[in-house]
């Protein structure tokens, strides 16, 4: 079997993340780190094949961990290599940048139709969202470039090799659905129950260590032009700090944090 593994490098939420003149997030600062929710789709991923060991004779199987990003985001592939992933692939170019997320999927799309024309791909797994752009746009537009089908917000996936079928549940305000379809596939997890694994220290050591194939937009047969700034349909004009809330109340606990926020309560009518 062979899992291709979507991760973004990010800004650290809990950092300070700026946006440069152009409207674009400031990246490759030392708090970027692998998307969180990445994480999960790393976990579903090494499950899928954990669950369907090979049979005797048969390939090893592959978990692919693949990136768009600049030279920094290398580091989110090694903390997949680190977790367990055997290959990793970026997709590095300046023209990239600035990329909406129509764009991303086109270009993260070239990349899995490069590799699938190498070797078969079975299943292409994201996370339910990048934690700096938020759009959870990527899958659904990643599986339109490919023309895969594309089951999205699973918290479980069952894969059947043999019939090249996967079903997945999804958990909604409304209902649970079990939705299939046929290999190859576009899932999206949630962070639900995918609980990611810690990565062992020789895996952490070896991850380090470990070849990273670096691939450019020639390589991958995209137009520049189609990509980055110019070649995406949306724009951020204008950025701005959200205000500070004008009601904001901070406690400073000095033994009277408990009296100060009873009181903040019933000020508020909640007591
Ligand atoms: C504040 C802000 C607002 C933005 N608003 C918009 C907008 O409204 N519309 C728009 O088109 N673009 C927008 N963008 C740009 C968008 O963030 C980028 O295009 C980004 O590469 C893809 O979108 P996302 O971050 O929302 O990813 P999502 O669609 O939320 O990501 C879902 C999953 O796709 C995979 N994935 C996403 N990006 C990559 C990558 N580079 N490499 C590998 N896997 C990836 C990951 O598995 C991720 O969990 C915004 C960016 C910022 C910083």
């Amino acid at each position: 079997m062979r899992v291709v593994v979507c991760v973004k490098h990010v800004p650290d939420i809990q950092s300070e993340r700026t946006f440069r003149e152009d409207g674009l997030l400031r990246r490759g600062g030392d708090d970027d780190t692998l998307n969180e929710l990445d994480e999960d789709a790393l976990e579903a991923g090494l499950r899928l094949v954990e669950a369907h060991p090979p049979a005797h004779g048969e390939d090893p199987h592959d978990v692919v961990v693949l990136t768009v990003g600049p030279a920094s985001a290398v580091e989110a592939l090694r903390r997949g290599l680190a977790m367990g992933a055997t290959t990793a692939v970026h997709v590095r170019d300046d023209a990239v940048a600035g990329s909406d997320a129509i764009a991303t999927a086109r270009v993260l799309g070239a990349a899995v139709a490069t590799l699938h024309e190498e070797a078969p791909v079975d299943v292409v797994v994201a996370g339910m969202a990048a934690l700096d752009g938020l759009t959870s746009l990527v899958p659904a537009a990643l599986a339109a470039v490919l023309g895969w089908p594309q089951l999205t917000l699973a918290d479980r996936v069952d894969v059947d090799p043999a019939a090249r079928t996967v079903v997945v549940r999804r958990e909604t305000s409304a209902a649970t659905e079990t939705l299939r379809a046929a290999l190859p596939v576009v899932l999206s997890v949630t962070d639900q129950a995918f609980r990611a694994r810690f990565p062992a220290f020789t895996g952490i050591l070896a991850a380090r260590k470990a070849p990273v194939r670096v691939l450019d937009l020639a390589a991958l047969g995209v137009d520049p032009a189609t990509v980055g700034l110019d070649g995406s349909t949306t724009r951020v004009l204008h950025t701005a700090p959200r205000p500070e809330r004008p009601d904001r109340v901070v406690v400073t606990d000095d033994g009277s944090a408990a009296v100060a926020l009873a009181d903040y309560l019933a000020q508020k009518g909640f007591a």
